[in-house]
Parts: C-alpha cells; structure tokens; sequence
C-alpha cells in the first residue's frame, strides 16, 4: 500500500486526482492522509469525490473515505473498464479535473470508452474546456491515443451546469514527446466570453488586450455564449507556435471592472510571450503525469523532455508523486535564469 502525504508540497486537489489516476493504470492501492491540509477548507470536496467515484467506476475498484470533507481515503484499483461513463458532480466543480482524473486510465485501455461529466466547464483554479481540448489533449495525442472533446453546454462558477464530452481511442503503450523549442512566432487569437452579461463587457476586455499586445482587431473575438444556465466572463488568450498551443486564462466576477480582468490576464501572458520557452506553466505541471507514464513502460528510447519557465510548486509536487508510483527519474535543469530543461526516463538502474 502506498502511502501519500495529502499535505505535501502544494497540498491540494492535484495529490488525490494524480494518485488515483496512476493507482488505476499501475493496479497499485494507495492510502493518503491529510486531504488537501494546504488548503483554507481541506478534505475532499465534491469535484474531488465526484473524482474518487469516477476513478472506482472507471477501475472497478473500491475506496473507503470517498465522502465530502473526508481527510483520508484508501483506494484498491481493479481491472479498466471500457465503455460510456457519466459522472455528475452536482455542483461548479471542474469538469476537466475530473475527466483529467480517468483520462490516462482509458487513454491506454484495451477498448475505446468515453466519458461524458456535468458541472463546472470554465472555473477559476482549473483548466478551462479549451485549455483541456486545444491544449492539453493536443500533446498527449502525440504520444499515441486519440480524443474527441466537445462542448454540450457552458457550466461558469457558482451556477455550474456545463457538460462535456469526451471521446477515446486508446493507444495501449505510449510513445515519447518532446518539446524543446516553438516552432514558430505565436499566433495570438483573443477571446472574452460573456454569458447572461453584455457583450460591450467582452468587447472592452479585448480592447485592451489587443493594446498592451500591439495585436489587429481581427484577432479579437468576442463571444456571447447562450447555452449556459449562468452568467460567467472568461478572458482566454490563445497563443499558437505551431507545436504547441498555451491558452492564458482570466475570470471576471462581480465587482471587478472587465478593464482590471483584461490587465490581469495580459499580466499572466506576459512571462510567455517575453521568452521563447514552448511549455507554459499549466501545461508543464499536467504533461508530467503522461510523459511519466510512457516512461514508466521501461524502454529507454521512451524519454520525453521539455522547457519551461520555473517549475510551479504544483509541478514539483506533481513528480513527488509520481516517483511513489512510477520507476521513473525527472531531471530538471536550468538552461539560462528562469528556463528550465525537464527530462523524464525510466528509472536508471
Ligand atoms: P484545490 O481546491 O485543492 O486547489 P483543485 O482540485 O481545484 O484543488 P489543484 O490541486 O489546485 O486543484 O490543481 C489545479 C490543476 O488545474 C493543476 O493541474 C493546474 O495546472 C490546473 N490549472 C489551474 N488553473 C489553470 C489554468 N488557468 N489553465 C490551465 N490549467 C490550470
């Protein structure tokens, strides 16, 4: 039985999502303690149970502690299951976290499944839809399985009520990635989405946006988005080089003027678009756990590699947890102040 630290490093949602996704592909039970201690309200909250149930559907397998605000869970994986999996949170929570916490099981299943989970499709603290669709899953479909992610209905916080669906043909082993540099100077499209608010609120966002840019109106897309039982405002900035794709992503709330949301937003782009690393710091912490499971496989040729700016502490808690699971080494070194070269192989024996 593994035993996890729920408080280490990060503390978060991210240990309990990760150890059950790496439990069901490896067949290895793990227990964890201290569920999320780093965070104001800890234990497990109703993404992170609906998360647990979906892993024990999708693994067969058994969990004791999976209720809300529990603090501990024991979880037994058991043989993958394929077929077409619903999983309702019931509540904003992130739809994306969720299905980020089945994807890798079913990704190198024997069968294509897929899974389809209501709730929170655009939430603060988690990637949006676009981010897992045009981002995330982009990347591990060069490392052999197929997706089809698509987009029912919009669910922003509190209201919640989206859902997604997303389809998949497994590759039973995995292959290497390696993204070192970009292909190409990036090619921005900005986008607001408003719901149930004025679009003039979307439109000034990307006013500014474009600004601090120097980026053409034609690259501003303001969207009014109608399938969405909720009011929400999301300010994406999709930044293409070819190879890969980063989306920087802000929310705007009650109270704060749509001005301070676009500043905000560009204020976060601003360390990507100012270096020429290729993986930005989302997308670093969540391809650890894919390249980490094709390293796993044992064949030396499989070692995947990329750079990026400094290491969140979600990453390095991230491949923590990844060597309690895995045979694995992560390297990471710095090439120049602030870029960083990731290496994951299998472990050296
Ligand atoms: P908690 O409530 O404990 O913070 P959580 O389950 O919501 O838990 P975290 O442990 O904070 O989640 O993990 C959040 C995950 O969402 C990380 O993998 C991070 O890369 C990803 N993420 C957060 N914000 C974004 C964003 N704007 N774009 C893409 N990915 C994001």
């Amino acid at each position: 039985m593994i035993e996890i630290d729920g408080s280490q490093g990060e503390g978060g949602g991210q240990i309990i999502r990760s150890s059950l996704a790496l439990s069901a592909v490896t067949g290895k039970p793990f227990k964890i303690t201290k569920i999320r201690a780093g965070r104001k309200k800890s234990g497990l909250k109703r993404q992170h149970v609906t998360g647990v149930k979906a892993a024990r559907e999708v693994c067969g397998g058994a969990a004791v502690g999976a209720e809300l605000n529990s603090s501990e869970l024991t979880f037994i994986p058991g043989p993958i299951q394929t077929r077409d999996f619903h999983f309702k949170i019931g509540t904003a929570g992130s739809t994306t976290l969720v299905a980020q916490t089945v994807l890798p099981a079913l990704m190198m299943a024997d069968q294509p499944s897929s899974i389809t989970v209501q709730g929170g499709t655009h939430n603060p603290g988690g990637p949006p839809f676009d981010f897992l669709e045009r981002v995330y899953l982009p990347q591990v479909e060069k490392m052999g399985p197929k997706f089809k992610a698509q987009i029912e209905s919009y669910g922003f916080y509190p209201v919640g009520g989206g859902k997604i669906k997303i389809e998949i043909q497994p590759s039973e082993s995995l292959g290497r990635l390696s993204l070192m540099e970009r292909q190409h100077k990036i090619k921005a499209k900005l986008m607001a989405l408003v719901s149930k608010l004025p679009l003039h609120i979307a439109e000034r966002e990307l006013d500014i946006v474009r600004r601090k840019g120097k980026w053409h109106e034609s690259e501003c897309y303001p969207i009014e988005i109608k399938n969405s039982p909720g009011p929400g405002n999301v300010v994406m900035m999709e930044l293409n080089s070819g190879n890969v794709n980063e989306i920087i992503t802000r929310y705007g709330s009650p109270g704060v003027r749509a001005e301070d949301v676009a500043r905000k937003t560009f204020r976060d782009a601003k360390p990507y678009l100012a270096w020429d690393y290729p993986v930005g710091e989302y997308l670093a912490d969540q391809l650890l756990l894919p390249m980490g499971l094709a390293a796993a496989q044992g064949d030396a040729s499989v070692c995947s590699e990329f750079v990026t700016g400094p290491l969140s502490l979600h990453a390095t808690t991230h491949i923590d947890i990844l060597k309690r699971f895995l045979d694995i080494d992560v390297a990471v070194d710095e090439l120049e102040t602030g870029v960083f070269h990731v290496r994951v192989n299998p472990a050296s024996r």
